[in-house]
């Protein structure tokens, strides 16, 4: 047993009285989020908190982390004092694994290639009490459902996909290192109050359509913006009618739509999920206390009135989905799909179909597309495109070679890649002949942007059910409609493909040899964090210096960027992510995609020490030497996107003292106050224009720094005039703490040590 059933004992033991008095506070019936909400909060309430609009303090269950993100985490984990994470905490080595050859031999390579990655991570969750998942173990969501995901629980997971494990009921949120380290260390987690969307399913799926086609047509209705800040909670007679596994799927893909998290109340298919993964006494002890597991019988009766928005869809009405390309939320149904690609002259030739991933990987996705490659060989047909399968655990993986479906697979052509992210996070090395020609794909994955999958431009990917996909496998052609169209066989015979047909679990269970887990050490202290000090990949962490106790005078701008500054742009992703454990070395991508004002070019910027032009890292690595401090000037919502916090720590690293913008991306905006950084914004939203090339800066009003309180910059112009600009901060008092001490890391260090 992985699992912490005392944990879980303790989350439903307290829940009743809980959701009571939640109830009482907010003075009406509860949605099953708020439910779980308000018995995660880390210090009760004493108001009703407004939903999108109030900053509230959590305390989650759980904390997975998987490989690429974990590095930077547990490296600042390890500084913060502790002898052991707060809450269970487990790591999963996924992403870094890539696909070439097929599982045993690219899972041989990934564990040659990023052998110090995987021995630190296996040395550090040893130390710190957590456990670790090792390469070839599973994709992390799948792990986590399969083992750690509960009814009525919360969890955070560095990773954009953790809620997967809605489809057990749990509210899953995905988060940057910096927060997982906050809940490590066992601080309070801040979320803003999600919104609430409800998506009310009636009827019942039937024939070619999969839980998936669900998800899709939502990603078509909500766009990828549409559910961001938002819970999305499904309810209604056909939310009970799917697999746990399949509401995993739906709850998986929320990440398409922006959404914080997806939800599914509990339910008799979650129970038996729970209990055909070894979780019988879970199943029994949520049976227990259901109806705080569900949202109270008024919602089901009037939902318009507890949600901010509601959406229904008629399952029985749904038609499979195929959506993209280059955007999960241009929305197909099949019968109108085959006119889109002959209209807008996408390559009608599919060249590969991929099922699989952390998305589509349950015993019952694969057992429906098997359903299909074993009609394919009944009627001698092969796959005409390329297949791929990628099992989303060793646990499923065993199995389904078990029960026959890999060999099936194989007879059709299919290959059978390691138990990894691989092509869905674009560690592919993908067989074309000529990169830049136009061609087609289609994933049964999630994301579909431009470059995903095989880092070409070229490449139109889509999403569909792995029953679409295997279909479209073996018709090698995206105008086929699987519904109503005839393929010719190898005798020259029109067959068609009947519908799929499946099972939710495997009628003589999962089993496996080797699951891949490796328990932690019960007391850690002894055991020796690994890190070469030679190592390109893996640096450990010195803490930042404390705030010198002055106004910040005489500091450089470093660069004025233009327009849309990401956290894609501030540390870019791609090659640089074999450098995530690394600070140093992926200091060097710091700002490089940010766009110059002064010249309109990127990477490049005036070095005011020398008067000439050098990237964005080298010219701050040379005032660093001088010991010279800078400031970055920044245009509207700097810092969006994702919640990596390399785009905090670059800077800080390599000595800018603040950050002055337009106005900033929230998430950004906290991890640079966590690391310990000056995160400020204009007043007078003009006065950026006021900044000049060669100023020399002051941050002045640090001597009385508090919540609400305005500061000063003075821009020193190079023709001796100065400007006097105001700034405002959304600083309260513990973040100006994090400042002064040198970042909030240095702060827990000290409440440790005392
Ligand atoms: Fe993310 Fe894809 Fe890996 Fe899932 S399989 S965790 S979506 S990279």
């Amino acid at each position: 047993m992985v699992f912490d059933l005392d944990l879980i004992k303790k989350v439903y033991a307290a829940m009743p009285e809980k959701v009571v008095e939640a109830r009482k506070l907010v003075g009406r019936p509860l949605t099953l989020a708020e439910k779980i909400l308000y018995t995660h909060l880390f210090v009760p309430a004493e108001k009703a908190y407004g939903r999108g609009v109030d900053y509230v303090d959590f305390t989650p269950d759980r904390v997975a982390m998987q490989d690429a993100t974990a590095q930077m985490a547990l490296l600042q984990f390890m500084t913060c004092g502790r002898a052991k994470v707060a809450v269970p905490s487990t790591v999963h080595c996924d992403h870094l694994i890539q696909a070439k050859s097929g599982a045993l031999e690219d899972l041989k390579t990934a564990n040659e290639v990023n052998k110090e990655v995987y021995e630190f991570l296996a040395s550090i969750s040893n130390k710190y009490g957590i456990g670790f998942w090792k390469p070839g173990a599973g994709i992390i969501h799948q792990v986590v459902l399969e083992n750690y995901a509960f009814p009525g629980g919360m969890m955070i997971g560095t990773d954009s996909h953790t809620p997967n494990a809605g489809g057990l009921g749990m509210i899953a949120i995905g988060v940057g290192g910096a927060d997982a380290v906050d809940v490590m260390a066992g601080l309070p987690w801040e979320l803003k109050m999600p919104k609430l969307i409800g998506v009310k399913l009636t009827g019942k799926m039937s024939g070619w359509t999969a839980a998936k086609d669900v998800i899709l047509k939502v990603a078509g209705i909500l766009t990828v913006k549409g559910g961001t800040g938002a819970i999305v909670e499904y309810f209604g007679e056909g939310a009970d009618s799917l697999s746990a596994t399949g509401k995993a799927t739906i709850c998986n893909m929320g990440a398409e739509i922006g959404a914080t998290c997806s939800l599914f109340a509990y339910d008799e298919k979650m129970a038996g999920y729970l209990s055909a993964t070894g979780r019988e006494e879970v199943a029994y002890l949520a049976t227990q206390i259901k109806e705080h597991l569900r949202p109270d019988e008024e919602v089901y009766a009037d939902p318009v009135k507890y949600y901010d928005q509601l959406i229904e869809i008629n399952l029985d009405e749904l038609e499979p989905y195929v959506n993209g390309p280059f955007t999960p939320d241009l929305a197909w149904p099949i019968s109108k799909f085959a006119e889109a690609v002959k209209s807008n002259e996408w390559p009608a030739k599919l060249e590969v179909a991929l099922i699989g991933s952390c998305t589509n990987s349950s015993y019952e996705d694969i057992s429906r597309s098997a359903s299909l490659a074993k009609q394919a060989i009944d009627k001698k047909l092969k796959a005409k495109a390329e297949f791929t399968i990628t099992p989303g655990s060793e646990v499923v993986r065993y199995t389904i070679e078990k029960d026959g479906f890999l060999d099936t697979f194989y007879q059709i052509g299919g290959v059978v890649l390691a138990n990894a992210c691989g092509p869905c996070i674009g560690q592919w090395a993908r067989h074309i002949d000529d990169p830049k020609r136009k061609n087609s794909i289609i994933t049964s994955f999630n994301r579909n942007f431009a470059k995903r999958n095989d880092g070409l431009a070229s490449t139109h990917a889509f999403v569909a059910s792995p029953e679409i996909v295997t279909a479209f496998a073996i018709a090698g052609d995206l105008t086929f409609n699987p519904l109503k169209d005839k393929l010719k066989n190898e005798d020259g015979k029109e067959v068609m493909l009947d519908e799929p047909t499946g099972m939710e679990l495997p009628p003589k269970g999962f089993s496996v040899e080797d699951a891949g887990y490796q328990a932690p050490a019960a007391d850690g202290s002894g055991v020796q964090v690994k890190v070469a000090p030679d190592s390109q990949r893996l640096q450990l962490l010195e803490p930042f210096p404390a705030w010198e106790g002055t106004d910040i005078k005489g500091l450089k701008l470093l660069i004025k960027a233009k327009g849309k500054c990401t956290t894609d742009h501030i540390s870019m992703a791609g090659p640089w992510l074999k450098f995530r454990g690394h600070l140093d070395n992926i200091s060097n991508n710091m700002l490089i995609g940010a766009v110059n004002f002064f010249n309109e070019e990127t990477d490049k910027v005036k070095n005011q020490l020398t008067g000439e032009y050098g990237a964005v890292p080298a010219v701050q690595r040379a005032y660093k030497a001088k010991g010279i401090g800078s400031v970055v000037v920044g245009d509207e919502n700097y810092g969006e996107g994702s919640s990596r916090e390399h785009a905090a720590m670059e800077p800080r690293h390599l000595g800018v003292r603040a950050i002055v913008v337009r106005s900033f991306a929230r998430i950004h905006e906290t991890n640079l106050k966590k690391q310990g950084m000056l995160a400020l914004t204009f007043a007078n939203k003009e006065d950026y224009d006021k900044v000049q090339e060669d100023d020399s800066i002051d941050i002045v009003g640090l001597g009385s720094f508090e919540p609400g309180k305005p500061l000063t910059m003075v821009l020193n112009h190079k023709d001796g005039s100065k400007d006097q600009i105001t700034l405002n901060h959304t600083y309260n008092k513990q973040q100006i703490e994090w400042f002064k001490a040198g970042g909030a890391l240095n702060v827990i260090r000290s409440q440790f040590a005392k």
